[in-house]
């Protein structure tokens, strides 16, 4: 059954006290932070109000130990892919919406294919499947592109996650996605204060807010374990929304033993056929760090994603702050990849912020002395769920995922590494070796570093 767990007054209750939430207060509040302790609603309505530059510096600072400590250095990487851009919705800020006059499609398998192409020719192994919401786009037709994408072989490997990014559904249709094997089920709530949501949802079955909402009950439901969450930061009060997201998030916990497993923070872009001006509640850089640093304090053990609607600076910003997965090389428009190739652009969703190319953005990971994963094991072996959070919270994950990312990325510079690429990989690979504690991983890896420098790297593709 359908229900609000959002309630509105309380959480403006909560940031409208949180004004007068006093300095020492809030210094005991991060100090609770600091010791891995668990803040309640006030607190986090308290440092997320706090202009306060000491606060400020120290929520940073925490939030930055709590991505090392828990995350190490490694980075997943992933792509989205678009499947189609039919919409029967009018959501204000999406260029896909049902107004916007473009030569809409959806692409063949024929099509798909030959996008999936390029994604694996520029390493990647999870993808992220976007569509818009109608009848063209059956949820069966969802299914056959998950089963076309798992059923495609590469000389180096398949894509090995497919992780979904479409409307809210029924559990019927949530079911058939969980016998595809999808990976994570995202949907991004957009905002949680519903007279927003109301003005921004201009017709359209997404303009139902509690159908909306309960999208992820209905998905645990069917059998869907993993679901990630987010706001499209810009619409609402950010503030509001990061309170909206976390009281969503403990809903599921109580609900079905496990909550988010990863959150999104997309904000808002520039897109054909909407003026990004028109919307009042744009966040600035600042705010939107503290915003990632408090989300990262709040929920330290869910993965956070950053897409490339962010600028290289803010990324490399916001890595620091709490980020464990990025994209990149990411098209946001249907049969994307294979027009960029011939140079041609036609109707993206919105317009990225980083345009550069996979290649870049990985290179420059490793110079910053990250461990760009290509990990899916986790999904591959049922670690799904309140499994992988019980592994996350145990602290035994690091053990599971530093060996995995390592053993990926060594795959991905001898399937890809150019000369040069290969040395720095190599020598960052080596740097890990003290940390991994498995004795027979450690030889493996040792052995992979031999091979990373001994084999004939391949030209990039970009
Ligand atoms: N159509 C489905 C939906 O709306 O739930 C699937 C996801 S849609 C392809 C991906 C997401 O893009 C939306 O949930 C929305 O948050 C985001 N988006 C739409 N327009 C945007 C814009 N102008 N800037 C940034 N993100 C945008
Ligand atoms: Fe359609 Fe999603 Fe865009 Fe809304 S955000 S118009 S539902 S594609």
């Amino acid at each position: 059954m359908s229900e609000n767990f959002i309630n509105r007054e309380y959480i403006e209750d909560l940031l409208e006290k949180a004004k007068f939430a006093d300095n020492a207060g809030i210094s005991l509040s991060l100090d609770k932070a600091e010791k891995g302790e668990t803040l309640s609603h006030g607190e986090i309505a308290a440092l997320l109000k706090s202009e306060n530059p000491e606060h400020l510096a120290r929520i940073f600072e925490i939030a930055g130990n709590i991505k090392k400590r828990i995350y190490g250095n490694r980075i997943v990487m992933f792509a989205p892919l678009y499947v189609s851009d039919y919409c029967v919705n009018r959501c204000a800020y999406c260029s896909f919406n049902n107004t916007h006059n473009f030569n809409r499609h959806k692409l063949t398998m024929d099509e798909l294919r030959e996008e999936v192409k390029m994604l694996e020719m520029m390493g990647h192994k999870r993808l992220a499947l976007e569509a818009g919401e109608h009848d063209q786009c059956s949820i069966d037709y969802i299914v056959e592109c998950i089963k076309t994408i798992y059923g495609m072989k590469f000389e180096n490997g398949e894509i090995r996650r497919v992780n979904v990014n479409i409307a809210a559904t029924t559990t019927e249709n949530y079911r058939k996605l969980k016998s595809a094997q999808i990976g994570t089920y995202i949907l991004f709530q957009e905002t949680y204060h519903e007279p927003t949501y109301d003005k921004v949802h201009l017709a359209g079955p997404k303009k139902d807010f509690i159908f909306h909402l309960n999208a992820f009950d209905r998905a645990q439901d069917a059998g869907i374990d993993d679901v990630g969450g987010g706001v499209l930061f810009g619409l609402g009060d950010p503030y509001f929304d990061v309170m909206g997201l976390l009281i969503h998030n403990e809903h599921l916990e109580e609900k079905y033993g496990t909550g988010f497993h990863t959150i999104s923070v997309p904000r808002l872009c520039q897109a054909e056929g909407m003026n990004i001006g028109d919307f009042p509640n744009l966040v600035d850089d600042e705010t939107f760090a503290k915003i990632v640093a408090v989300i990262r304090i709040a929920v330290p053990f869910t993965g956070m994603i950053l897409s490339t609607r962010e600028s290289h600076e803010m990324r490399k910003k916001l890595l620091r702050l709490g980020i464990s997965q990025i994209s990149a090389g990411s098209s946001t428009e249907v049969g994307g990849y294979v027009k960029r190739r011939q140079n041609e652009k036609t109707n993206p969703q919105f317009f990225v912020n980083d345009e550069r190319d996979a290649v870049s953005i990985i290179t420059e990971l490793m110079d910053d002395g990250y461990i760009p994963s290509f990990c899916t094991a986790c999904y591959r072996s049922g670690r799904t769920g309140d499994r992988f959070m019980s592994l996350a919270k145990s602290g035994q994950i690091g053990n599971v995922c530093l060996p995995n990312a390592l053993m990926t990325f060594c795959e991905y510079s001898m399937d890809y590494g150019d000369d040069s690429f290969r040395e720095k990989a190599s020598a960052l690979i080596e740097k890990e070796i003290p940390r991994i504690d498995n004795e027979t991983i450690r030889r493996k890896t040792i052995e992979n570093i031999e091979k990373i420098r001994s084999c004939a790297g391949r030209d990039f593709f970009v």
